[in-house]
C-alpha cells in the first residue's frame, strides 16, 4: 500500500518534494489543496503540472474513510460509523451546542485499557489509527458533509496518548497554518492516565487542553474501574497533570463517569473536590450511559443532585454532561461495538 500523503508533516513533504527535484513551494501548494481546498484526488490539484500530479499519484495515496452509517439523535448529536481501508470500523461523534460544533475523534481501533464501564475496550485492541486516518475524520465531515466544525476532542474510540506519535502528528497538522490552522485551544486530548503520554503532550509545546478521565478518587476503586491505574496510580497521574497545567497554562478538566452505588457517595464527592482543587481543574460529571452486557446502573436523579450539591458546597466548578445521543449509542465505542467491536468486515 502506498503511504498516505496526509501522514506527512509539512517539513517532511518539503523534503520529499526536494527529493523529486521539485521546488520547496510545492509542499505549500499540496497542503493548500488538501487542507484548505479539500480535494479528494491529485488530479484535482490543477495548478500542479500533469507530470507532478502523476508522480504524486504513483507515490502516495490520498485516502478517506468510507461512511457506512450516520445516525442522528433527537438531541441533534450525530454519530458516524466509518470503514477504513483495511475494513476495520471506527466512529466519530458530532456534538452541536449553540454555535459550537464539537467533533469527537477516534485515535485507535478498539482500546487496550478495558475500563470497566466503557464499550470501546470490550472487543480488545486492533490497531492504532494513522495520522491520515485521524485527519480523514475531520476532512470527511468538513468537506464531504459541509460541516463547520469549531472544537475537536480526542475522546472517541481508543486512548490518544497510547498512540501519541500519530495523534501528535495529526494535532500538529491540524494546528499548523499550512494545514488546517485550528487553534490548539480548540483541541482537547482525553486520557485515562498514560503518564509518559502526558509528558509527551507537554513537550509538544502547544496549548492543547488536557482532560483526565478520573472516575474514582481512591487507587483501590480506580484500579477496578480503570485497570491502567495499576501501572500509573493516581498520585503519579495527578503530578503529571499538575505539570501539564503549569507548562501549558491551560485549565484541566476531570472527567468523572457517575455510576450508581459505585463512585457516587459523599466520600467520593469530597475526594473529587479535593483533587479538582489541587489541579485547579473543572469537573465534567457524566452519568454512566448503559452499555449492553454490563451490570452498572446510571445514577438516579436524586443521587446526581446530591453529588452535585456536595461538590458545589466544596467550591468545585462542575458541569453535568447531559448524556448526549443515548438513542444512537453515542457513548464511546458503542456503535462500532454493536458491529463486532471494530472488527474487520468483509467487503
Ligand atoms: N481513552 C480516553 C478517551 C476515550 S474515552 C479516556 O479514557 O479519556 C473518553 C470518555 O468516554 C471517558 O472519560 C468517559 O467520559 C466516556 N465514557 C466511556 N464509556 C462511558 C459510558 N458507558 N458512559 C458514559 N461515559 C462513558
Amino acid at each position: 500500500m502506498l503511504p498516505d500523503i496526509k501522514d506527512f508533516s509539512f517539513k517532511e513533504l518539503e523534503a520529499a518534494m526536494a527529493e523529486l527535484g521539485e521546488p520547496g513551494f510545492r509542499a505549500g501548494q499540496i497542503f493548500a489543496w488538501i487542507y484548505q481546498g479539500g480535494v479528494r484526488s491529485f488530479e484535482a490539484c490543477t495548478d500542479l503540472s500533469m507530470t507532478l500530479r502523476m508522480k504524486l499519484k504513483e507515490r502516495y495515496a490520498l485516502g478517506f474513510p468510507e461512511l457506512i452509517r450516520r445516525l442522528q439523535s433527537s438531541d441533534l448529536t450525530e454519530k458516524f460509523l466509518f470503514k477504513l481501508a483495511d475494513g476495520h470500523s471506527i466512529e466519530c461523534v458530532l456534538i452541536p451546542s449553540g454555535a459550537r460544533k464539537t467533533l469527537c475523534l477516534s485515535t485507535q481501533v478498539g482500546c487496550k485499557f478495558g475500563c470497566a464501564f466503557c464499550a470501546s475496550g470490550r472487543g480488545g485492541f486492533k490497531r492504532n489509527l494513522k495520522a491520515s486516518e485521524i485527519l480523514g475524520q475531520v476532512l470527511f465531515l468538513r468537506d464531504r458533509l459541509n460541516m463547520s466544525l469549531t472544537n475537536f476532542v480526542f475522546m472517541g474510540m481508543g486512548e490518544p496518548l497510547d498512540n501519541f506519535e500519530n495523534t501528535g502528528r495529526a494535532i500538529l497538522i491540524m494546528n499548523s497554518p499550512e494545514g488546517l490552522g485550528i487553534a490548539a485551544r480548540r483541541m482537547t486530548v482525553s486520557t485515562a492516565g498514560v503518564v509518559p503520554g502526558i509528558e509527551w503532550l507537554r513537550d509538544l509545546g502547544l496549548q492543547v487542553n488536557l482532560s483526565f478521565s478520573l472516575h474514582a478518587v481512591r487507587d483501590e476503586l480506580r484500579s477496578k474501574l480503570v485497570p491502567l491505574n495499576r501501572k500509573y496510580p493516581l498520585e503519579r497521574v495527578i503530578k503529571a497533570c499538575q505539570d501539564y497545567g503549569r507548562t501549558s497554562g491551560r485549565r484541566l478538566t476531570l472527567e468523572y463517569v457517575l455510576i450508581q452505588n459505585v463512585n457516587d457517595g459523599p466520600a467520593d464527592a469530597d475526594g473529587l473536590a479535593r483533587i479538582a482543587a489541587r489541579l485547579k481543574a473543572k469537573i465534567n460529571l457524566i452519568p454512566y450511559s448503559p452499555v449492553c452486557g454490563l451490570d452498572f446502573e446510571p445514577p438516579s436523579k436524586s443521587r446526581v443532585d446530591r453529588f452535585l450539591k456536595l461538590l458545589d458546597e466544596r467550591g468545585a466548578r462542575v458541569t453535568l454532561r447531559q448524556s448526549k445521543g443515548l438513542d444512537i449509542q453515542a457513548a464511546c465505542g458503542q456503535l462500532a461495538g454493536s458491529r463486532g467491536a471494530g472488527a474487520a468486515e468483509s467487503k
